[in-house]
């Protein structure tokens, strides 16, 4: 049983080749079509498709036109690429640490980062495993506006903050389509925003910093002169993959509800396991998980540690995975980013006990029981005595 399955959808696969067939493959109508159609799903008035949600990270935080070397905030326990895009923006990341119980910054850890480096001039908010973060909280924490955030919603296609989808209330919020995602394409992503200035802006800056329809001037009476007004990326998506986002797209709600159905599955067949906790579930008050991730927590001191549980999981061919390991345990994030004095004891403690089990829309009840089975022969040590020789 494989960790992750990118579903390309029948009906994706045949917006591929009538997009393939049609002569225009890359930047074009299907792109506008996919960024007016997504950032509906998500109550945004614009969305912006990249190829990567780093690129957006990166644009979303290039439109801020901050001095360089402004101080970022960003949770430790993330995505390494999340990061360095805050670097490759030209901005200095301040790592905040996290609560074991959420595996995201509280408003406590954001004012120790603030104590001590000063106050940001930005911070990305990440809704860590799909489970949705109190936006409005870790930005007063930090004294910013909303529109100083960009959200990192990877993992956030489907959550809710309350009642709203996650997509609209700060700068931008920054989607991915990467192959394990909840919208897989295999590459992409989606910048939403509510500034009509942002959303112009993002579109030249993803190419080249070309003016806004310079992809137009290859269609019939189209105009060949442009310009070039600042710095820009080369991170366009291709009608290719804006075709199958759209037929994706159609998908996503039953998608979302078998994923939901699994983790309830997931907390039933894990309820007291010794050694095993569950993920942290939101409130209905506070939202919507969109169950990217499916993360227990190994308790060390029961007597299984998580390496074993995850050589354990192979051996009965179950892939897992860890979300993340902290940044600042990865050498280039020691250099280059600030870390408060007193350490990301959170974080480090939290990394060693995660464990990620498989969780996507195709995973069979049978399947999320077989791993609930052999998840529960380890802890109750059951397994090593029946399994191994
Ligand atoms: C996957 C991921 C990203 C990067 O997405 P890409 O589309 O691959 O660039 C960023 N942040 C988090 C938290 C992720 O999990």
């Amino acid at each position: 049983m494989p960790f992750a399955d990118c579903y390309i959808s029948d009906e994706a696969q045949a917006a591929a080749l009538r997009v393939l067939r049609s002569g225009w493959v890359t930047t074009g109508r299907e792109v506008v079509a996919f960024e007016n159609e997504f950032a509906a799903e998500v109550g945004a008035d614009h969305g912006v498709a990249v190829s990567s949600c780093t690129a957006g990270i990166e644009l979303a935080l290039r439109s801020f036109d901050l001095p360089a070397g402004s101080l970022v905030l960003t949770s430790t326990l993330t995505f390494c690429g999340a990061v360095q895009a805050i670097l490759h923006a030209g901005l200095q990341p301040v790592l905040v640490d996290v609560d074991m119980e959420t595996g995201m910054p509280t408003p406590a850890t954001v004012r120790d980062a603030v104590r001590a480096f000063g106050r940001p001039a930005a911070m990305t908010i990440v809704h860590w495993a799909g489970d949705p973060a109190d936006v409005s909280a870790l930005a007063d924490a930090a004294v910013l506006s909303r529109d100083r955030v960009v959200v990192d919603a990877a993992h956030a296609v489907g959550t809710y903050t309350g009642a709203i989808p996650v997509g609209s209330g700060c700068g931008a919020t920054c989607f991915s389509f990467y192959a394990t995602k909840n919208l897989p394409l295999g590459e992409g992503g989606m910048v939403t925003t509510d500034d009509p200035d942002r959303a112009e802006w993002l579109r030249r800056a993803r190419l080249h910093g070309m003016t806004a329809d310079a992809w137009r001037r290859y269609l019939p009476g189209g105009k060949w002169r442009y310009n070039v007004a600042e710095a820009g990326l080369k991170a366009n998506m291709t009608d290719l993959q804006a075709a199958m986002g759209r037929a994706q797209l159609t998908h996503l709600p039953a998608w979302q509800r078998r994923r939901a159905e699994i983790a309830a599955r997931y907390d039933e067949q894990l309820a007291g396991l010794p050694g095993i906790l569950l993920p942290h579930r939101p409130s209905p008050a506070d939202g919507l998980h969109a169950w990217h991730l499916y993360p227990v927590r190994v308790q060390p001191a029961d007597g299984i540690d998580r390496d074993g549980v995850i050589a354990q999981l192979a051996d009965r061919a179950v892939g897992t995975s860890v979300h993340f390991i902290p940044v600042h345990q990865l050498s280039y994030f020691r250099r280059h980013t600030l870390i408060p004095p007193g350490g990301l004891a959170g974080a480090d403690a939290l990394s060693e006990q995660l464990l990620s089990l498989p969780i996507y829309p195709r995973l069979s009840d049978d399947q999320v029981d077989a791993v609930g089975a052999v998840l529960a022969d380890i802890a109750l040590g059951r397994f090593s005595r029946r399994g191994r020789q």
